[in-house]
C-alpha cells in the first residue's frame, strides 16, 4: 500500500474511532478555540512525536516541531523567525503556563552536527540551522573524550540547555519565568526503551521521571 494511502485508511479509522467517541469534546475545541497549558518544542523525528509518546489528546499540547528542538536567541533581524513566532503565540496569545524542551537519544541532527567539521560542512539549510549549537559541539568535543554514543548523548542534553537558555532571551518570557507565571522544562526521551529524563532544576544533570 503507497504510504499516502495508509493515511486516508488511518483518517477513516480516525473518524470512525476516534472522532466518533470524542464528536463533542473536538466540537467544543472548534467552536471555542484551542487552550492548551503546555507548549512543547520538539524533534521533527518521525519516532518522537509529543501526543504519542505522552498520550496526549488534541487541545492538549501546542506542538512546535523542527530538526534537534531548537530554539534560537531572540533576534530582530529581517529573517523568518518561525520558531519565534510559534513560542510568541504560545505564550503571548495562548497564555501556556509551561514550556517544555524536549530532545531524544540517536538524534540525526545532533549526530550530524557532532560528525562533521564546521569548515567541511557544505551550506544546506540544516547545516547552517545545526550551526547554533556550534559552541556546544566545542565544548563537548573537548570535555567527552568517551564513546561516540555518550558525545551524541552529552550533546543532546546541552542542546536542549542551550535552547532553555535561548528562551529566556526573549524578553516577555524572562519577564513570566521570574514572576512564577511561565515554567520552563529540559526533557530528553529515550528512543531504546521510552524512558523520559527531566533537567534537574538545580544543576545541568537529567533525571528520570518516567
Ligand atoms: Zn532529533
Amino acid at each position: 500500500m503507497p504510504a499516502v494511502d495508509k493515511l486516508i485508511a488511518g483518517h477513516q479509522r480516525f473518524i470512525k474511532g476516534y472522532y466518533e467517541q470524542n464528536k463533542h469534546k473536538l466540537s467544543k475545541l472548534a467552536k471555542q478555540g484551542q487552550s492548551p497549558k503546555i507548549a512543547i518544542i520538539s524533534c521533527s523525528d518521525s519516532r518522537v512525536d509529543p501526543t504519542t509518546i505522552l498520550d496526549c489528546e488534541p487541545g492538549d499540547l501546542f506542538v512546535i516541531r523542527n530538526v534537534a528542538n531548537l530554539i534560537p536567541p531572540c533576534e530582530s533581524s529581517d529573517s523568518l523567525h518561525g520558531t519565534s513566532a510559534a513560542i510568541e503565540y504560545a505564550v503571548m496569545d495562548l497564555k501556556v503556563e509551561s514550556i517544555i524542551v524536549l530532545g531524544h537519544t540517536n538524534c540525526g541532527g545532533i549526530k550530524a552536527l557532532m560528525d562533521t567539521s564546521p569548515c567541511s560542512t557544505p551550506e544546506t539549510f540544516t547545516s547552517k540551522w545545526m550551526q547554533q549549537l556550534k559552541g556546544v559541539r566545542t565544548e563537548v568535543l573537548e570535555h567527552n573524550h568517551k564513546s561516540e554514543n555518550s558525545c551524541y548523548h552529552e550533546c543532546e542534553e546541552k542542546g536542549i540547555i542551550h535552547s532553555l537558555n535561548n528562551l529566556m532571551t526573549f524578553p516577555w518570557i524572562k519577564e513570566r519565568v521570574e514572576a512564577g507565571k511561565l515554567y520552563v522544562h529540559g526533557w530528553h526521551y529515550d528512543l531504546d526503551n521510552g524512558s523520559l529524563y527531566a533537567k534537574s532544576k538545580n544543576s545541568d544533570e537529567f533525571e528520570q521521571i518516567g
